[in-house]
Order: C-alpha cells, then sequence, then structure tokens
C-alpha cells in the first residue's frame, strides 16, 4: 500500500513538483473553476433526477452551466483559441432564456398559503386544496 500512497503522491498530486502537474496561472484558476462549475451541473442535473424519479432540471443547473461557460469563455479568449472560443461563445443565449423564463414563471404564479402548492397565474383558489388566494381579491382582470 506504501506505492500506491507513494503513486498517487508523486504521480497524480504533486507531478513533477507541480500541483496535479499543472503550471499554475490566474488564467489556469480560471478555467480550472470554469471546469469545477460547468461540471458540476451534471451531478447537481443527476442528484435531482434521482431524489424526483423522473428527469429534473433544476434552476441550479442552468446557473451552473452560465457561470461554468462564462469563466471557460474568459479562459477560451485569453488562450486565442479559436475553437474553444466558439464553443462557449453562444452558450449564453439559451441559459439565460431558460432562466428569464423560469423566473417569469415563477413570478407569475403564487404559493398558496394553504398547502405551499404553486397556483397557476390569476387563480381565484388554489387548485390543490381549495383556499381562497389572496391575490384574487387585489387582481382584477381589467388591471391586466
Ligand atoms: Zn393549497
Amino acid at each position: 500500500m506504501d506505492w500506491l500512497a507513494h503513486f498517487i503522491w508523486q504521480d497524480v498530486i504533486w507531478h513533477d513538483g507541480k500541483f496535479l502537474g499543472i503550471e499554475w496561472s490566474v488564467w489556469k484558476v480560471i478555467g480550472w473553476m470554469g471546469n469545477a462549475v460547468f461540471s458540476s451541473r451534471f451531478l447537481v442535473q443527476w442528484y435531482a433526477t434521482e431524489k424526483h424519479r423522473r428527469v429534473v432540471i433544476p434552476v441550479v443547473f442552468w446557473w451552473l452551466s452560465l457561470g461554468g461557460s462564462l469563466l471557460l469563455l474568459v479562459y477560451a479568449l485569453r488562450q486565442t483559441d479559436s475553437v474553444f472560443i466558439y464553443a462557449y461563445l453562444f452558450p449564453w443565449i439559451p441559459y439565460t432564456r431558460n432562466l428569464i423564463i423560469h423566473y417569469r414563471h415563477k413570478n407569475a404564479h403564487s404559493e398558496c398559503p394553504g398547502c405551499g402548492h404553486l397556483c397557476p397565474p390569476r387563480s381565484n383558489f388554489c387548485p390543490n386544496c381549495g383556499t381562497r388566494l389572496a391575490a384574487a381579491a387585489v387582481v382584477e382582470p381589467a388591471e391586466r
């Protein structure tokens, strides 16, 4: 087992006298942070799917996609690598759009004070438990 610890330390963690064998700089930190953030979205999505026992894409997935891809774009621009730049130049558009749509949808719905169910816009009563919604008394159709 001593050889294994030696292998892990010498050949993986502290390879060639450098952490993970990487020549570190501020740009490498930005690039690896981008990789870490972007990759973590898959774990988040997988966890949410396993938890709900159906395919789920939580909102944090889009935030991690946006943050990770922007960090990787900054790194790609620094590297002036056209292939890498193109790969991360446009994905922020659908990520941002998904976030806008998500928050619009969330804000249009109201949470039932009785059961916490997310009720459709302009509902007078909670479709889940029948509680009268406070917004129904205030918002008149003519105001829209
Ligand atoms: Zn309810």
